[in-house]
């Protein structure tokens, strides 16, 4: 546990966010800013939310160095919902749309885009385990694909991309959802961008969908309402009753963002975090570390143990010591830690310091 009572929380999403935010949103339950209502109980329509929402949308303009000519939406339906939402807006049917598959998420994006136009799969590291993310030069981009979509981190296999793939110059969709604030990115180096936001930007129930003017012109005609981005882009988001609660917390977590450093200082904190567990995880072989090392992921971190019977105790144990969420993905196994913009250092040295008592009981 932390100084708080608070446990140690290693989960994928969602996961652990500043409690002093916690505590801004708590204080808010009753009375926000002010306005008398309730931050679960008032209008979205009334200008004290219109404020929180225009906010929130600046300030992740400013903190992601947005250009002005990109349009940022708040919408609900998870990451999932752009894996076909992206696809139905720019691509027709018989477009191409080139993917590259570093994981369970990519495959499902992949899948559900293949429901529009002719997606394909151009590299995939699936046979080795899906254990890094590929080079530039390693695939071939159709002459006719309209767009290259790929997943800059892989949260259930703990790789990520530490270069902007290639795209020979087509445009480029990015599913960012478990690295965005906490890497660099260059958005004007993408067309589409997007992330459910129960990772690094605040809780589950809103996705950050970002737009280049390219994107906002292929935007098709007859798309059912709800999926239709220019009828989100027109009414600011708010075409009908939004996650309010959401919008309200993510605008809190980049205001403390802004607050302490912004990207780069997150950037800065998720290395240090990183470097350490890596550094015990090359330490012994009683660890065994999944991702290639030029591929290894500095937000999801994950490795089995040598003997992989003792993975049960190790979570047990680790749980005990107040060391939670530690449990790979279903689809892999083994350990993994989320090292999220919000999980303090002094997290990752706590279990550090677990992982280095276990292995002398059990080594
Ligand atoms: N993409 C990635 C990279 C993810 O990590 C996740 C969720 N873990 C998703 C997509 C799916 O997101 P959602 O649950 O918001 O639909």
């Amino acid at each position: 546990m932390d100084g708080n009572g608070r446990i140690h929380n290693f989960g994928a999403g969602p996961a652990g966010l500043p409690l002093e935010v916690i505590r801004e949103v708590s204080d808010s339950l009753p009375n926000l800013n002010e306005s008398g209502f309730g931050l679960l109980e008032i209008s979205h329509r009334s200008e004290v939310f219109q404020k929180v929402i225009d906010e929130a949308r600046e300030s992740v303009r400013r903190v992601l160095s947005i250009p002005e000519e990109y349009k940022i939406l708040f919408l609900q339906g998870g990451a999932s919902l752009q894996f076909y939402m992206t696809a139905l807006n720019i691509l027709r049917e018989g477009e191409k749309a080139d993917y590259l598959i570093t994981g369970g998420w990519s495959k499902k994006a992949l899948k559900e885009a293949s429901r529009i136009g002719d997606a394909k799969n151009i590299w995939s590291d699936e046979t080795n385990g899906f254990r890094k993310v590929p080079k530039d030069g390693e695939y071939d981009i159709r002459d006719d694909a309209v767009y290259v979509h790929y997943t800059s981190n892989n949260t259930l296999y703990g790789t990520q991309y530490h270069h902007l793939p290639s795209s020979s110059g087509k445009p480029l969709v990015v599913d960012a959802s478990s690295d965005i604030t906490g890497v660099e990115i260059d958005v004007s180096k993408h067309d589409i961008v997007y992330a459910g936001a129960q990772k690094n930007l605040g809780p589950s129930g809103i996705t950050l969908v970002i737009l280049s003017p390219w994107a906002i012109s292929r935007i098709g005609n007859d798309i059912p309402t709800m999926l239709d981005y220019n009828v989100h882009i027109e009414k600011g988001s708010m075409f009908n009753t939004p996650n309010t609660f959401g919008i309200f917390v993510l605008g809190r977590v980049f205001a403390w963002l802004e607050k302490n450093g912004g990207m780069k200082e997150a950037i800065r904190r998720n290395k240090e975090k990183s470097d350490l567990l890596y550094k015990e995880l090359d330490r012994t072989d009683f660890w065994q570390p999944h991702a290639a090392i030029e591929s290894r992921s500095k937000m999801n971190v994950t490795w089995r143990l040598n003997d992989t019977s003792l993975e049960e105790i190790f979570l047990k144990e680790a749980f005990d010591c107040g060391l939670g969420g530690l449990k790979g993905h279903r689809s892999v196994g083994g350990i993994r830690a989320s090292l999220y913009n919000y999980i303090s250092k002094e997290s990752v040295i706590e279990l550090v310091r677990f992982m280095k008592k276990f292995e002398e009981a059990h080594g």
